[in-house]
C-alpha cells in the first residue's frame, strides 16, 4: 500500500458508529455526530429517478456528465457569479467529496503546497496528501469565532504554494466568509498566481445574509474551481451527485480523470438532478427555515448551560460547543455524554488542533430530539462541574 493513500480520518467517525449502533439495539441516543439532512429527498425527484430507471436509463452516461445537465449547473452557476460559464466547464462527479477529489488530483504537483484553514472537514487531509502535496494549514481561532482572516492565510504563502481551499459555510464551525475577506483571497490569488478551491456544499444554506462566491470577483473565474453537490441542499447524500466548475483546461483534465475514475455518474440520477435543479421545489425553503430554527433553539439552550459556550453559526447544518471551561478533554466530554447521557457529538481534534477543547454538534434531528439532547447535554456539563 502506498504512503499517500494513509490518514483518511475515518477514526472520527468512531463514536458515531458507536452511537448508531445503540439506536440499531433500540437504546434512546440522539445522534448530533453527522451532518446529513432527516428530510426526505423533494418527492419530483425521486419521481424522475424512477420513471428514468424505468424507462432505460441505465447504461453508461456522458462521463463528464449529461449534456442537459451540464447545461442547466453552467446556467445556474452563470446566474450566481455574474459571468458566463460554459456547459464544458462543468463536469459532474459522484458527490462534492469527489469533485474535491477530483479538484486536487488536477490542481496539485506532488512538493506543491495547499493552504487550508483548519479546523477543517476530516477528509481534507487524506485526499489532498493523495496528490503528493503539503497541506499547510492556518489556525483559526475560536476568540475569533473561528472566521478568517486573510493576513494569516498571507503570512503562509510561499513560492511553492499552488492553491487555497476554503469551505463556506464552514463545516464543522458554521463560520462564513463574508464579501471583504473574499476580495482580500481573490487579491492574494492574483498576485502569487494562486488556484481557489471553493467547496460550497452549504452554499444554500445560510442564515445571515447570502453566500458570497469568489468566482464573481474580477480576475478570479480564471482561477477559481468551485465545488459542490445536491447532498445537503436537496436532501440527496446518498444520490452521490456533485460538480467541480472551472476554466475550461481544469475541466478537461477533470473530465479526463472522470473517466478513468468513474466512467459517469448514473445516467437516471444526472436526470433527476435535472428535476432538482429546475423544479419549484417549496420544501427547500421550508427544509431552510427548519434548519435555522434549530440553529437557533440550539444557541438559546447553550447560552444558558453552564460550562458550555458556543458561537452562532452563520450556515451550514453544525456548531462547535466550545467546553474548555469544564476542565476536561473533547474525548472525555463526548464518551461521557454518550456512554451516560445518550447523545453523540464529534470531538473538535478530530478537524485540527484549534478545535480542541470543542465538540461538534450538528442539528439533523427534530426540534424535539434537540431540546432533549440539550437537556442530556446541560445534564452532562453539570455532572462534569458537580465533580
Ligand atoms: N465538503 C464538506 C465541507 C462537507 O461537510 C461534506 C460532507 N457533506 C462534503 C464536502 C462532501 O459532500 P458530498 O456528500 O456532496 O460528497
Ligand atoms: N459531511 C457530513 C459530516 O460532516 C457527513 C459525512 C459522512 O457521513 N461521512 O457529518
Amino acid at each position: 500500500v502506498t504512503r499517500r493513500i494513509a490518514g483518511e480520518g475515518s477514526s472520527a467517525w468512531d463514536i458515531h458508529f458507536r452511537a448508531q449502533e445503540r439506536v440499531a439495539a433500540g437504546e434512546d441516543v440522539v445522534i448530533l455526530s453527522v451532518g446529513d439532512p432527516d428530510f426526505a429527498t423533494p418527492a419530483p425527484i425521486v419521481e424522475t429517478a424512477c420513471a428514468e430507471l424505468r424507462a432505460g436509463a441505465t447504461h453508461y452516461a456522458d462521463h463528464r456528465g449529461e449534456p442537459e445537465l451540464q447545461q442547466v449547473l453552467a446556467a445556474r452557476h452563470s446566474a450566481r457569479v455574474g459571468v458566463a460559464t460554459e456547459p464544458e466547464q462543468v463536469v459532474v462527479v459522484a458527490g462534492a467529496q469527489c469533485g474535491l477529489y477530483v479538484a486536487a488530483q488536477c490542481l496539485l504537483n506532488p512538493g506543491d503546497e495547499i493552504i487550508v484553514p483548519e479546523p477543517m472537514y476530516v477528509t481534507y487531509e487524506a485526499f489532498l496528501q493523495a496528490t503528493g502535496a503539503r497541506v499547510v494549514n492556518v489556525p483559526l481561532q475560536p476568540e475569533q469565532h473561528f472566521n478568517l482572516d486573510p493576513a494569516a492565510i498571507a503570512a503562509k504563502v510561499t513560492d511553492r504554494t499552488r492553491a487555497i481551499l476554503i469551505n463556506s459555510p464552514h463545516n464543522p464551525t458554521g463560520a462564513a466568509v463574508d464579501a471583504d475577506t473574499w476580495r482580500v483571497l481573490a487579491e492574494l490569488c492574483q498576485q502569487h498566481d494562486l488556484w481557489l478551491i471553493t467547496d460550497e456544499v452549504y452554499a444554500d444554506l445560510m442564515f445571515e445574509g447570502e453566500h458570497f462566491h469568489p468566482a464573481q470577483l474580477p480576475g478570479m473565474r480564471e482561477r477559481t474551481v468551485t465545488v459542490s453537490s445536491l447532498s445537503k441542499s436537496h436532501a440527496m447524500t446518498g444520490w452521490r451527485l456533485g460538480w467541480v466548475i472551472g476554466p475550461r483546461e481544469f475541466a478537461r483534465h477533470a473530465g479526463n480523470l472522470t473517466l478513468c475514475m468513474l466512467y459517469g455518474s448514473p445516467a437516471f440520477v444526472q436526470r433527476a438532478a435535472v428535476t432538482a435543479l429546475t423544479s419549484e421545489l417549496p420544501e427547500l425553503e421550508a427544509m431552510h427555515q427548519v434548519y435555522r430554527r434549530r440553529r437557533d433553539l440550539m444557541v438559546a439552550r447553550v447560552a444558558s448551560m453552564p460550562g458550555i459556550r458556543c458561537h452562532t453559526p452563520a450556515g451550514g447544518m453544525f456548531m462547535m460547543l466550545d467546553i474548555r471551561a469544564l476542565g476536561v478533554s473533547a474525548e472525555t466530554f463526548a464518551a461521557r455524554l454518550l456512554d451516560e447521557f445518550g447523545v453523540s457529538v464529534l470531538v473538535g481534534e478530530a478537524f485540527g488542533p484549534s478545535a480542541r477543547g470543542h465538540v461538534r454538534a450538528s442539528f439533523c434531528v427534530s426540534e424535539e430530539e434537540l431540546e432533549k439532547a440539550c437537556t442530556r447535554l446541560e445534564a452532562c456539563a453539570r455532572a462534569f462541574l458537580a465533580e
